[in-house]
């Protein structure tokens, strides 16, 4: 079956009850028993709930995976994924992750005996040489926000494995349809549903996915023990937005392409950070393991001053943070999404103060470039 049969069909069963084409928003806390221990499979919504399953369903089946569980935030599938490793346990993450990421590693659970290395993960031979014996997990998130560095998934799948050591990606900047991570080895896929995944910037949620069934049965667990679950309500947005996202990501690719081209030749860019890019060192590799390129490009355009002309200059692009909805989003990293971030990384990694990042949204691919280039007039 094709991604969008499974987009629009996986998970997505006419309601028994009723015929409704569409899955009802099931919105109740709990389910009449017919007798002791006789219920049809629902108990109490927090342990489950019908909207939030068919969702799991969808989204698993778009990844290739058996198993998911939706919840409330990115953050908080991150958070539910991490409590497959104790105290005492290592991880070894991407060095330049979501800022969110680094701050539930770095300031929550480095609290409860858990011990994190950052890493530059696009060398895999990095990664092989962070491996202790009590590393139990690799923490990826590829292309990374907002510069764009790439980990070959293939090949950190490959030294994990051999020191039993599993694999997590963060797939939220590619979505499962420019990207499946467990095509590739990874034993889990993450995703803050907020973005891609939901599309229109109405909710918040995340998912994980995965197959190996005793992961997968402590991670059931952990969802309704800690109940950090996903709404009915926004079970249902993300059901939605997930019908469309093979359109939705195609239109997101095709003008990130023609946007990045615009900003590559443009005299006030002097640098620009997009995998589609042939000047992108690994472009062969996004080529390999990505089916495209997405929706978010970052250009540095030299200095705060410009960077704040441009930011504030633009009348089509919104200032926020964010990004994956249908409205183009245009924001300034170093003091939005990776203020937490240290300096010293900031500066390694290319996060400088007149880099600016845009989220590629649908309108008219001119109008997008038109606002664009009027904002970089002024700068
Ligand atoms: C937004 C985001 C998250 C966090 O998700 P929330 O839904 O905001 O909690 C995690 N990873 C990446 C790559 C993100 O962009």
């Amino acid at each position: 079956m094709g991604f969008s049969t499974k987009a629009i069909h996986a998970g997505n069963e006419p309601d028994p009850t009723t015929g409704a084409v569409t899955v009802p928003i099931y919105q109740t806390s709990t389910y009449a028993q017919e007798g002791l221990g006789k219920h049809k499979g629902f108990e109490y919504a927090r342990t489950q709930n019908p909207t939030r399953l068919a969702l799991e369903r969808n989204i698993a089946a778009l990844e290739g995976a058996k198993f998911g569980y939706a919840f409330a935030s990115g953050m908080a599938a991150i958070d539910a994924i991490l409590r497959l490793v104790h105290a005492g346990d290592h991880v070894i993450v991407s060095d330049n992750t979501y800022g969110g990421t680094f701050r539930l590693f770095t300031r929550i659970l480095s609290n409860y005996g858990i011990e994190f290395s950052f890493v530059d993960t696009s060398d895999a031979s990095n990664v092989e040489a962070a491996i202790k014996d009590n590393t139990r997990m690799v923490f990826l998130e590829t292309p990374t926000n907002p510069v764009m560095i790439i980990s070959d998934l293939q090949a950190v799948s490959d030294v994990a494995h051999a020191r039993g050591v599993r694999v997590v990606c963060d797939n939220t900047f590619m979505s499962p349809y420019l990207q499946r991570p467990m095509e590739f080895g990874v034993d889990i896929v993450v995703h803050s549903t907020t973005k891609y995944l939901n599309g229109h910037s109405d909710g918040v949620g995340g998912v994980a996915v995965l197959n190996d069934e005793k992961d997968a049965e402590w991670l059931g667990f952990v969802q309704n023990g800690a109940g950090a679950i996903l709404s009915p309500f926004d079970s249902w947005l993300v059901l939605r937005g997930t019908k469309t996202l093979a359109v939705r990501m195609e239109q997101h690719d095709k003008s990130g392409r023609a946007i990045a081209a615009f900003l590559e030749e443009h005299p006030k860019v002097e640098k620009i950070y997009y995998p589609g890019s042939l000047s992108h060192r690994q472009h062969d590799l996004a080529k390999r393991q990505q089916k495209g390129f997405g929706g978010m490009v970052a250009f540095d355009v030299g200095s705060l001053e410009r960077a704040r002309t441009v930011l504030e200059a633009v009348r089509l692009c919104t200032l926020a943070e964010s990004l994956g909805g249908v409205e183009t989003l245009i924001s300034h990293p170093a003091t939005m999404t990776h203020a937490s971030v240290l300096v010293e990384t900031r500066q390694r990694i290319g996060i400088t103060d007149g880099l600016v990042r845009i989220s590629v949204g649908l309108e008219d691919t001119e109008d997008i470039i038109a606002d664009l280039d009027q904002a970089l007039d002024k700068a």
